[in-house]
């Protein structure tokens, strides 16, 4: 069994989807998990027990509010990590 924070997955699934149209946004690790930081930071954490084989079922649960939400916060996220981006600190990015 695994104890699954619904709205981690969303976050992620949505940050790859903005990625994806917006090449202007930095796709480095440290910054895509910077920005999903500050973003789970701002959101409600919704937590589910799954078994691990389990197919997740999330879409006829996903209300709207929710993708609304978490769109609002990654957009302000990003804002706030392309203008400090922390990651000259990290000697592996190009
Ligand atoms: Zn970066």
């Amino acid at each position: 069994m695994l104890l699954k924070n619904v709205t981690q997955d969303i976050v992620f699934e949505k940050l790859g989807e903005i990625l994806r149209c917006h090449p202007e946004i930095c796709p480095c690790a440290r910054c895509q998990l910077d920005i999903a930081a500050i973003a789970l930071n701002h959101l409600q954490p919704r937590y589910v027990v799954t078994d691990l084989g389990e197919v997740m079922t999330r879409t006829g649960s996903l209300d709207a509010q929710i993708s609304v939400d978490t769109m609002l916060e990654l957009t302000k996220a990003i804002a706030i990590v392309s203008r400090f981006p922390r990651h000259a600190e990290n000697s592996d990015h190009k």
